[in-house]
């Protein structure tokens, strides 16, 4: 088991571990009594191939139990024993479970593992969750911390960069750890972020930032945390009269979709506006518990957007974004952003060139719908944030007139206009 699995892992009832005490103090602040949440998650449809994994890997688990986050979480796989159960390893995977030398701990939850069982080595969810010997393999410009968080954090737990707006760091623990993760030197390592006096150290600073209007809750997943701990951060921002809309970076309604109870719906509706951004990374994730968990939210009139990461064998062709794009819209979903992936350590494997990016977004702009056409952008290096990118639309100028070539390749002539007076 690697090191770092013992700091980030839940409690025997499948609590993420957070520091009780320092919120006993906290919660009297919250003014109304909040009602219990409920132990077991409304009933839900659970799908064949869930149902089918269920009761293979699960016989004396119930439906209700599948379909409470909690008993998702504390049965989540988390070593090369659990996986070896419901998959035939490959020899890369096996060696680099065994090898310890992995940055992020293993963690699959038992939903999400019935998405990649199906013994295909190639199955694109699998590629992003189990560790192979590539990811090892340290290569020229890839860092711990590719995007200079640490630079650009002013009191643990906020990394304020751009002059409105602040992203706050909640937890470092997500229900399923994604291989190519930009912050996988913090997540599941750093137990500083679960600290209630750095969210008050936080809380002071954003005070004092009038200019801050927009907070960004991520981390690790901020929809791990407990209801009543979440419910105290969200509150605790929105009696900052300046902050106007807080978005939730979450990967929870594609991994733990049993998560967005209504219990849960109800309580971040008293504290809209908030927006979600949902991290979608190929159209498999969007089964009918996925698109149950983001109709729920899009019904309690949540905005929700998208971002994905471009990924070299798993999201890396015009086909497969073009039916993850319309797979959103249809969940009404709006597909936000593609990122370049960060160069963290041992991502080689994982990165594609730009080209590629700009050659997938060359294939959908014009060949469908604008709102299916996400900004591609890469996150640079150091600390200089996100930088959209686009092909070459604009070709040339002959006397006052612009040279576009359109989706097509055809050549345009726009009749361009001097500034000024
Ligand atoms: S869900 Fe987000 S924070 Fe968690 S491992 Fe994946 S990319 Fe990282």
């Amino acid at each position: 088991m690697n090191s770092n699995q013992a700091a980030e892992s839940p409690s025997s009832d499948g609590e993420v571990p957070l520091q009780q005490a320092a919120f006993v103090h906290s919660l009297k602040k919250v003014k109304k009594p909040l009602p219990a949440s409920p132990k077991i998650s409304e009933i839900r449809a659970i799908s064949k191939n869930s149902l089918n994994f269920l009761r293979k890997y699960f016989p004396e688990a119930s439906s209700q139990d599948w379909n409470n986050w909690k008993w998702q979480v504390r049965n989540s796989f988390h070593s090369f024993e659990d996986l070896s159960k419901i998959i035939n390893l490959t020899d890369l995977e096996k060696d680099a479970i065994r090898d310890h030398g992995y940055h992020l701990p293993l963690r699959v939850t038992p939903y999400y593992a019935s998405l990649l069982a199906d013994n295909d080595d190639h199955n694109a969810i699998r590629k992003s969750m189990i560790p192979t010997m590539a990811e090892l393999t340290i290569s020229p410009g890839e860092k711990e911390d590719p995007l200079g968080e640490e630079s650009a954090s002013p009191v643990p737990c906020l990394v304020h960069r751009y002059p409105d707006r602040v992203l706050f760091l909640a937890t470092n623990f997500c229900s399923a750890y994604c291989r190519y993760c930009t912050r996988s030197h913090k997540v599941a390592k750093d137990p500083q972020h679960y600290d209630l006096g750095h969210w008050n150290q936080a809380f002071d600073y954003l005070s004092l930032h009038p200019e801050v209007r927009d907070v960004i809750i991520s981390g690790g997943d901020p929809l791990t945390i407990n209801e009543i701990h979440l419910e105290h951060l969200i509150a605790s921002l929105r009696r900052i009269p300046h902050i106007e809309i807080i978005r939730l970076g979450t990967k929870v309604p594609i991994v733990l979709p049993q998560r967005i109870t209504r219990s849960l719906v109800q309580m971040l509706k008293r504290y809209q506006p908030i927006y979600f951004s949902i991290h979608f990374m190929h159209p498999s994730e969007l089964t009918p518990e996925t698109v149950e968990a983001c109709t729920r939210l899009a019904d309690s009139g949540f905005p929700l957007g998208s971002q994905t990461v471009l990924l070299k064998g798993i999201n890396d062709n015009i086909q497969t974004m073009k039916d993850l794009m319309h797979g959103l819209l249809r969940t009404r979903v709006k597909p936000y952003y593609i990122y370049q992936c960060d160069p963290i350590p041992g991502s080689a494997h994982f990165r594609t060139s730009v080209r590629k990016g700009l050659e997938i977004i060359k294939g959908l702009r014009g060949f469908t719908s604008g709102y299916a056409v996400p900004h591609y952008v890469i996150d640079v290096p150091g600390g200089g944030g996100k930088i959209p990118l686009l092909p070459d639309y604009i070709v040339g100028k002959e006397g006052n007139y612009l040279l576009l070539r359109n989706y097509q390749g055809r050549i345009f002539k726009y009749p361009d206009m001097e500034d000024g007076s």
